[in-house]
């Protein structure tokens, strides 16, 4: 491999390493597995580095004065403009050379003096030796990601940064362009696809980024020709095709707004709750705080996926308190935290001089924005779904690797999504893949196709969404799966669920489904091109064409499973009202024809590939042409039943 080129999102919290090879942009995990570095540092007692990240962030109450974090909050400034913080940082923040902001670290020979660079500069150190480990060669080059509201000093101290870290930090990107370019922004215009979109128009996207502490929304402009000079400007793509340009309209925040806020609002709650019940004196013990933190946090995530948690904190002497913590309840308690982001996308826009429907996409950062409220207040502020298809966490280092590639002159061959690369279908039941979009179809693209329930009264459907030329789900790429939930109680094939799918022109596929008569609704996101390379698309090709023959064969021997299945549970039950009315021998011959047909339903059970699938569709066709007598008596019947009833209420016939 080329000198390689690493992607380097250096966060405030949390640090990442991604590359970007054939399969796309992915992170680079350490020893343990781990993603996530946390950005924090710790000296020992002659000032050196013992331990960087998890075992830091751990002994960071032990030792505060000595274990930094937030450093990236230092990085640039003059310690006069962190007055601030000045008491918010357990450590010591001081005026270093020429005014900069330093921190004060205790050792045996007396206080030393350490830039924020300095610390930063051993996250990279460790990021870069765990990219190392993967490639099992040196690396020397990345980009970094900084917040678009980076002045050049703090820029500069990122750049410094690296430079101690034996990296050379070939270009440094702005955090919202790192997401767009994970998103793929930009590779339509790049494909050169100027029918999807008029060239000349720039793309407006929101980047929403609300993480553990801080909120961050930057108003970005993608356009053609570049415009750059002024503000930051980030040139995304190099080569023939130069001048594509994200360049940062504005910018809005608030660096004490985030998911610490929601967790807090919990524990108020409860805090609240015990003191009701147990005096307003009682003082919690750390230990007891500490864990009530921990709960409430997990808590708050709990409830991004179910509709309510339970919550139990003891406080010693046998005192309790239990509750059960609704997402109405939660949804409560974060609104006015939500309508202070949603107050700050209303000043990025206004500074940029646009209206909220100017904006083309929404990109989500940050770890709470995976709470259901926060996705659909930012769908209502900006009338767009917002892109969560990738990992919130990741998002900005998946970008900069694909910045890096770009720069490194690596090209992700014909993958560059203009087309479907490979078949997008649904799990239908017995294992069969129904295609809804074909492969090489053009995107922006959009299919829709009627499902329904295979059980009587089943008021949850699995969507589970493939990709892959097979006609099975054992053979296809899983995408992703999401239940839609209830659906009122009904007989099976009676609800109507329309499934969606909708390929945008960045290739980001949607797929949602709501069932007609509730309403109800849910979807999922996903970019169907991450991980898959030119080389794989034409090996699933290849062995699509091999096992075309047996594939379609067991297609319709499943589909032929599931129907006679339908067929026989109608006509068992309505043989039981109308057993009576049938002649003995009409009777007999139904009987010995279900007979027959659930003999073709063992044999699909044990080995689909050896029936005989055209004995198997007439064994249908003739138990179905036989019912007709079945059907006929059952509408006698039920119009029987309906005179009987409506005959009270009839007038009196005149006879
Ligand atoms: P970040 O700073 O981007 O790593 O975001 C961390 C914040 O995201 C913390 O406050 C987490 O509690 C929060 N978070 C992570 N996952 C979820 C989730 N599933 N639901 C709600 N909040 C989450």
């Amino acid at each position: 491999m080329p000198e390689p080129i690493v992607g380097i999102d250096l966060g405030t919290t949390n640090s990442l390493v991604a590359i970007c090879d054939a399969a796309g942009p992915r992170i680079l995990t350490d020893e343990d597995g781990e993603a996530l570095l946390p950005s924090v540092v710790r000296f020992d007692e002659r000032g050196a580095v013992t331990v960087v990240g998890r075992a830091a962030r751990e002994s960071a109450v032990e030792f505060p004065l000595a274990t930094v974090y937030s450093a990236k909050r230092l990085m640039g400034r003059s310690a006069a403009e962190l007055e601030s913080l000045r008491g918010r940082l357990p450590y010591r923040v001081v005026a270093g050379p020429r005014g900069v902001a330093a921190i004060e670290i205790p050792t045996v020979v007396g206080p030393r003096v350490i830039t924020p660079q300095e610390v930063a500069a051993h996250v990279l150190e460790r990021l870069r030796r765990v990219a190392e480990r993967h490639l099992g060669q040196s690396v020397q080059r990345a980009v970094i990601t900084v917040p678009a509201y980076f002045d050049d000093a703090q820029r500069q101290a990122t750049r410094d940064a690296a430079r101690i870290a034996g990296l050379e930090a070939v270009r440094i990107i702005n955090e919202p362009t790192a997401a767009s370019l994970a998103y793929g922004l930009g590779h339509a215009r790049r494909a050169g696809r100027a029918d999807l979109a008029d060239a000349s128009k720039p793309e407006r996207i929101a980047v929403f980024d609300f993480g553990g502490g801080t909120f961050d929304v930057s108003i970005l402009e993608l356009s053609r020709e570049s415009t750059a000079g002024q503000g930051s400007a980030d040139a995304s793509l190099s080569g023939e095709r130069s001048g594509e340009l994200f360049q940062v309209l504005s910018t809005a925040g608030d660096t004490a707004l985030g998911g610490d806020d929601l967790d807090r609002a919990i524990i108020d709650l409860l805090v609240g709750e015990l003191q009701a019940r147990f005096g307003t004196s009682i003082e919690l013990p750390p230990a007891a705080r500490q864990a009530l933190r921990r709960f409430a946090e997990g808590a708050k995530v709990a409830l991004s996926s179910q509709e309510s948690t339970r919550l139990a904190i003891s406080i010693g002497e046998g005192r309790s308190h239990e509750r059960v913590l609704t997402r109405d309840e939660f949804e409560r308690l974060a609104a006015p935290y939500i309508e202070r982001t949603l107050r700050c996308c209303r000043r990025a826009l206004t500074d940029a001089g646009l209206s909220p429907e100017a904006i083309d996409r929404v990109v989500m950062v940050g770890g709470s924005t995976r709470i259901p409220a926060v996705r659909t207040a930012v769908e209502g502020l900006f009338g767009t779904r917002p892109y969560t298809a990738l990992d919130p966490d990741q998002v900005v280092a998946l970008g900069a690797a694909v910045q890096a590639a770009i720069i490194a002159g690596q090209r992700r061959d014909l993958l560059l999504l203009d087309v479907v690369p490979l078949s997008i279908g649904i799990e239908t039941v017995g294992g069969a893949v129904a295609k809804l979009v074909m492969k090489n179809s053009t995107i922006p693209t959009r299919a829709t196709e009627m499902f329904s329930t295979s059980v009587d009264g089943q008021v949850n459907v699995r969507i589970h969404v493939l990709q892959g030329e097979r006609e099975l789900v054992q053979h296809c790429r899983s995408l992703g799966q999401f239940d839609l939930q209830g659906i009122p109680p009904m007989p099976a094939g009676i609800p109507q669920i329309e499934v969606e799918l909708l390929v945008d022109q960045n290739g980001v596929l949607e797929v949602s489904a709501v069932e007609r008569r509730s309403g109800k609704r849910a979807s999922i996101q996903v970019v169907p091109s991450y991980g898959l390379t030119a080389e794989e698309v034409e090996r699933i090709e290849r062995e699509s064409f091999a096992h075309a023959r047996t594939d379609m064969h067991v297609h319709r021997v499943i589909d032929l499973r599931v129907n006679s299945n339908l067929d026989l549970m109608w006509i068992a039950a309505a043989l039981e009202r109308v057993r009576g009315e049938l002649e003995p021998t009409l009777l007999a011959d139904i009987e010995s024809r279900m007979g027959a047909l659930r003999g073709f339903i063992a044999a699909a059970d044990r080995d689909a590939v050896s029936v005989d699938a055209d004995a198997f569709y007439a064994a249908k066709e003739s138990l179905d042409r036989a019912s007709v007598p079945i059907h006929e008596a059952s509408i006698r019947q039920s119009l029987q039943v309906s005179t009987d009833m409506r005959s009270p209420h009839q007038p009196q016939s005149e006879a």
